[in-house]
């Protein structure tokens, strides 16, 4: 399909309801747009904001042509929305992410092909299809990270293993399908960067995010990074722009690295859409990360972002809705965290509370970064998050 631009009046669609897919929802009708949104849930996130929601499967052809005639133009928010379903919305209406650019980012083996491919270093793997590939392992991979190769998220499919007797364990346990094995590499720390590039190749970044996880989950994103020098930042915004072109992306691409102990950068993995570690750009940017998806999905300039304010940005899991031991939920106490200065609450609207659910996120914008710091350890003693 060709790519003129859609002006604010248009209709944007996103595959996908959920929280990320609600805060393009915003970006879009801020700016002006129309916004449909399909998902199977009567009551997603982004469906209870958007104009138009259709409620059907991502496979769905008769809610896939329902959503195509709705928009204009049709973008993704959820990494595991089939590439045949973009396949087939892209015969109907201008697509971005394209279907390929996303099957290589829903597929670890994929993905670590590519980083190479962009001469952009990852961790040393085995890519493991059969039972048989179990015992050709190379031992410099253990101990290691068995990964399935698809539909991973949050830590989820992921087993640490420490030898080849716990490898076939793992590998069986998660199904005997196919997975990746990572060496388990000595993390310094962890940083990752947002990327928006458009159709006509412009390529800007967002500062990059310095990111803790807990548990396979991402916890906190400090920006700027400061454990990361100007050196190293500049190398790992070069790598995701390098990725994001060598793809001939268009959209906003999250690249994941690791920083190794001798101060190595080494890509992890990426997503096709905005990230989670990227929601700090909303108060502390003057372009958002779902600005910019909205921005290359219509084919509208990308000026390079500027950060305005040194942010924290701390995820709120459902398990802050159950004190100890409760199996009762309470509302957290928002009203003494909005005490603080600087605070940005998004709560994102799912109606049930569950541990480890992403419930929302808080960013904290300060002028400073020891105060924007203070203040986000101070809220997380308010919400009973532990301190970082
Ligand atoms: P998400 O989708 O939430 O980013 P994920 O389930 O796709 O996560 P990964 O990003 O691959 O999983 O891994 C989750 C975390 O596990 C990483 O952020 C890192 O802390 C740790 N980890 C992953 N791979 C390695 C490795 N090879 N060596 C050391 N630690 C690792
Ligand atoms: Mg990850």
């Amino acid at each position: 399909m060709s790519r003129d631009v859609l002006l604010p009046g248009a209709t944007l669609g996103v595959m996908g309801g959920g929280q990320l897919g609600r805060m393009f929802v915003h970006a879009a009708q801020s700016l002006g747009y129309g916004a449909a949104v399909l998902d199977p849930d009567a009551s997603s996130p982004a469906g209870q904001v958007a104009q138009h929601q259709v409620r059907a499967g991502y496979l769905d052809a008769a809610g896939l042509a329902e959503l195509a005639a709705r928009c204009d133009a049709i973008t993704t928010e959820f990494e595991n929305v089939p590439a045949e379903a973009l396949r087939r919305l892209a015969v109907l209406r201008p697509v971005a992410p394209a279907a390929d650019a996303v099957a290589i980012c829903q597929d670890r083996a994929a993905e670590k092909a590519q980083f190479v491919r962009c001469g952009v270093p990852c961790a040393p793997h085995a890519v493991i299809d059969s039972a048989g590939q179990l015992t050709t392992v190379p031992a410099s991979l253990l101990p290691g990270i068995l990964k399935t190769a698809r539909m991973g998220y949050d830590g989820k499919g992921q087993r640490r293993v420490a030898d080849a007797q716990a490898l076939a364990a793992a590998w069986h346990e998660l199904g005997g399908v196919p997975c990746v094995l990572e060496q388990m590499l000595p993390l310094a720390l962890e940083l990752s960067v947002i990327v928006a590039r458009g159709a006509d190749g412009t390529v800007v970044t967002l500062p990059v995010q310095q990111n803790l996880h807990r548990e396979g989950i991402l916890a906190v994103t400090e920006v700027p990074a400061p454990q990361a020098d100007a050196a190293l930042q500049a190398q790992a915004r070069a790598a995701a722009g390098d990725v994001a072109a060598a793809m001939g992306y268009v959209g906003v691409l999250c690249v994941e690295f690791f920083v190794l102990a001798d101060g190595r950068l080494v890509a992890n993995e990426m997503a096709p859409r905005p990230h989670n570690s990227g929601h700090y750009s909303i108060d502390a940017c003057d372009l958002s990360q779902f600005e910019l998806q909205v921005r290359a999905l219509a084919g509208l300039p990308l000026p390079q972002p500027r950060l305005h304010s040194p942010a924290v940005m701390l995820n709120l899991l459902g398990d802050l809705w159950f004190a100890d031991g409760d199996e009762t939920p309470r509302t957290p106490p928002w009203d003494r965290l909005l005490a603080l200065p600087g605070v940005h609450l998004h709560l994102y609207g799912k109606a049930e509370a569950r541990r480890g659910r992403k419930m929302g996120h808080l960013t904290i914008t300060a002028a400073d970064a020891a105060q924007a710091r203070s203040v986000a350890l101070q809220a997380a003693a308010v919400l009973g998050i532990a301190p970082f």
